[in-house]
């Protein structure tokens, strides 16, 4: 059998990962998924056998993820200024779990957490890719020439951009992201106690064909149910937001290996898919 060609390691673990999510599969049952895929490749293959070998695996490729206290009622997130705070400030609810028999409160252990895949180091990590680097260069020759739209770079929106900030538009490697949230409903009830919200960012630079492959779609959050927390997603779209704005504001230095040089890349979010607080998103950066 040959080498996938389709799937490198990295993409192969993060559509697994997406599906786990999505269907809120306990650790076990992932576990047993990744050992049948596993035996199901040839016989020297490098994916992972065990939830914890993923996880570990992806860390050190930069794919970790920050733990984020979060009010259990959704209310703010324990960072920055409310860093050590053990209550909440605005409904006063305490930051920790409690036993659901004895009531106690479990100390430590938080009522809910936001997960949080930063997503800087990504991007760097992506221009140290030749293939990838070359890859994000593709909207910029490629606008299309008889009007049809196939790609967001035939869009108004992508338009408006190029004549709004021209600056901008003249770096072909700065990045149009655009944020979703897997093709869940945010604003359905589930019912599972467990359900988390995935939010990812979808990078249009590449083209059409790239753009919505698993390794393009980034997982840059999961927000705790176990509802949408329709009224205040902001919150939790906080930290993915306060790296945006510095990308937007300031950019960051980072090395293109298909160009080899060092260059300052800067990102903005287009648009949400779900049209998710858009306006609101908008207006920050
Ligand atoms: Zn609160």
């Amino acid at each position: 059998m040959e080498t996938s060609l389709n799937y490198t390691k990295v993409s192969a673990l993060m559509g697994l990962y997406r599906i786990k999510v999505k269907s809120g599969m306990s650790e076990n049952f992932f576990d047993q998924l990744l050992m049948l895929v596993h035996d199901m490749l040839p016989e020297n293959n490098v994916l992972p056998k065990s939830t914890d070998e993923m996880k570990k695996f992806l860390k050190v490729f930069g794919f970790g993820y920050d733990l984020i206290h979060a009010c259990k009622n959704d209310c703010i997130l324990f960072r920055k200024e409310y860093e050590d705070l053990v209550s909440c400030p605005r409904c006063k609810g305490s930051r920790w779990e409690r036993d659901k028999h004895t009531g106690e409160e479990k100390k430590g252990i938080p009522a809910k957490v936001l997960r949080y895949f930063p997503i800087k180091d990504r991007f760097k990590r992506m221009y140290r890719s030749k293939r990838l680097a070359e890859e994000l260069r593709w909207h910029f020759t490629n606008a299309t020439e008889d009007g049809t739209m196939r790609h967001p770079v035939d869009s108004l929106t992508w338009l408006q951009v190029n004549d709004k900030w021209p600056e901008f538009a003249a770096e072909a490697r700065n990045l149009r992201l655009g944020l979703s949230t897997d093709g869940m409903n945010p604003f359905s009830i589930q019912n599972t106690k467990y359900s988390t919200w995935p939010i990812l960012l979808v990078n249009y630079n590449m083209a059409p064909t790239k753009c919505m492959k698993a390794e393009n779609m980034m997982l840059t959050m999961l927000i705790p149910g176990p509802t949408a927390p329709s009224n205040n997603i902001n919150v939790y779209l906080q930290p993915l937001i306060d790296d945006l704005k510095d990308l937007w504001s300031e950019g960051m230095e980072i090395y293109d290996a298909f160009l080899k040089e060092r260059f300052t890349l800067k990102a903005m979010l287009l648009w949400s898919i779900t049209d998710l607080h858009k306006d609101w998103l908008l207006s920050t950066l």
